[in-house]
């Protein structure tokens, strides 16, 4: 079992839904913890009801009590006392591979964290992940620096390591203007920094980016693979997923989480085959 700790998205672009998709699409059977009812469609988010943090509390338990959970994946968080009781699951269960995506605020621009709330996750959750994935803005959010060609990742990247964490992806989706043809993510851990470059999948205006990686990369984790190979299958994953983006809403595209299973012979092409031999 892979377990997302996230806001619910309706229009299912983001968060929880896309997030149980991902995990589905990796052949990961996913469970998840609510933080936050967020109304939204692809056009963006109108408004966002925290979940009571001794519900959130009291879910993850239960989904604890009930099966192993293999790895968990971090979103959207919503208050403060949310994130207090995400730092108490991870003192719980210190050798659960965890993927914190440091979510701040959606690409329209609506909160998804209050103020203190990301000073928390700063100060006390960065160090209890085993990888954070911050795209620029949450980059330039958590470090108080300017992130916005790839020298300003790398730093960012090394940053957040002498600020505590185990290991980062700084993902460059949004350096569009400044490498039109290339998907530019910037990894660093204790070892030192890497640069993983991909093909620019279009369109480019998609919805749930963040939420897809990050939880690519805790299936692959859920899986056994290691940091490094999971981390590249969740970008082939997620490029391939934006590429074959839904054209729908009014908005930002929906990534397509089940592209492959699309892949899969359709059952139509078997009929005549099984019409035969029925008679
Ligand atoms: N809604 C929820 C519930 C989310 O978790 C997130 C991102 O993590 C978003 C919205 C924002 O997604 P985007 O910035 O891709 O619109």
């Amino acid at each position: 079992m892979v377990l997302t700790i996230a806001g619910f998205d309706p229009s299912g672009g983001a968060g929880i839904a896309a997030d149980l998709k991902t995990f589905a699409a990796h052949n990961c059977y996913g469970v998840a913890a609510l933080t936050a009812l967020t109304i939204q469609n692809t056009q963006g988010v109108t408004a966002s009801h925290a979940a009571p943090f001794a519900s959130l509390r009291e879910c993850i338990q239960s989904l604890f009590d009930d099966s192993p959970i293999r790895a968990v994946k971090i979103g959207m968080l919503a208050t403060r006392s949310n994130a207090e009781v995400v730092a108490e699951t991870l003192d719980a269960h210190p050798d659960l591979p965890s993927v914190l995506d440091p979510v701040w605020r959606s690409s329209s621009g609506a909160p998804l964290l209050d103020e203190t709330g990301f000073a928390y996750l700063r100060a006390n959750l960065l160090s209890r992940a085993s990888v954070v994935t911050p795209n620029l803005e949450e980059a330039a959010e958590l470090t108080h620096l300017k992130v916005e060609d790839v020298n300003g990742m790398r730093v960012a990247a090394s940053t957040l390591i002498e600020m505590g964490a185990r290991a980062v992806v700084v993902t460059g989706g949004h350096l569009a203007d400044k490498a039109p043809d290339k998907a530019i993510d910037v990894f660093a851990d204790e070892t030192g920094i890497e640069t993983f470059v991909g093909e620019r999948m279009k369109p480019e205006n998609t919805h749930g980016t963040g939420c897809a990686f990050s939880s690519a990369v805790a299936a692959n984790l859920a899986l056994g693979r290691r940091l490094r190979e999971s981390i590249m299958l969740a970008k082939a994953y997620v490029a391939e997923a934006i590429r074959r983006a839904y054209p729908t809403g009014g908005g930002r595209l929906p990534l397509n989480h089940f592209y492959r299973v699309q892949e899969s012979p359709r059952v139509t092409d078997h009929a005549p085959a099984l019409a035969e031999t029925a008679h």
